[in-house]
């Protein structure tokens, strides 16, 4: 049976420390296999740090600036995914930069479970990490020092973000016995920016909708 199915996004509270120069790519990410101009590719290796404790209290659903794929949620998300039985993700606490402590009652979604086919393209721009063809952009992006004029390159494509009426389109049958929340592996953002989105069910969209959590921004999936 098919369901509903929603990306998933939230408000953006502060930056990914350490900020400087991007300094977060370096302590969060295994870099290893990752392109650094495009940024496809990243892993995960250890916690967000964060400068402060966000504040939104009344927002259980949180994210950082320049992290479009990841989501925080509160400590009464994680109970009761847990109670629900959600599948497919795992909690880990992001920590403050400045002691490496826990934030308190803040988790982040750990979501591995994957989903690498199925995605349809047609309507989507994408963009290939390569050298610009287009000249007075490259002079720009070369004037301002940029990893997009300097390369290396790796030939790999992202997708841009769809934006208003447009969505993500997928095929059903790729959702058969998915676990509740899932992971695209297909790379959405722009020049430097390479996000895999987060997919819930229509599940776990209940169950938002029944607790009246604040934060979440879902856009749904059409299925075809
Ligand atoms: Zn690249």
């Amino acid at each position: 049976m098919t369901t509903n199915w929603y990306h998933i996004t939230t408000g953006q509270f502060g930056y990914p420390q350490p900020e400087n120069d991007f300094g977060y790519i370096n302590k969060t990410y295994d870099s290893s296999n990752a392109c650094l101009t495009c940024n496809i590719g990243l892993r995960q290796k250890d916690e967000f740090r964060f400068r402060s404790e966000p504040k939104a209290q009344h927002s259980q659903f949180l994210g950082l600036n320049w992290v479009f794929d990841q989501v925080f949620v509160r400590q009464s998300v994680k109970d009761v995914f847990e109670q629900e039985g959600i599948t497919g993700i795992e909690f880990s606490q992001p920590v403050i930069n400045k002691t490496g402590l826990p934030i308190g009652g803040l988790y982040q979604l750990r979501v591995d479970s994957l989903l690498s086919n199925g995605l349809l393209t047609d309507n989507l721009k994408s963009e290939v990490c390569e050298r610009p063809k287009d000249k007075s952009m490259f002079k720009f992006l070369q004037a301002n020092k940029s990893k997009l004029a300097e390369g290396p390159f790796c030939g790999q494509t992202k997708f841009n973000f769809p934006q208003v009426d447009n969505c993500i389109k997928l095929k059903g049958e790729a959702l058969d016995n998915k676990t509740d929340i899932v992971r695209l592996d297909y790379y959405f953002g722009s020049g430097g920016s390479a996000n895999r989105p987060i997919i819930i069910s229509d599940r776990v969209k209940q169950i938002i909708d029944r607790e009246k959590w604040r934060g979440a921004f879902l856009q749904q999936i059409e299925l075809v």
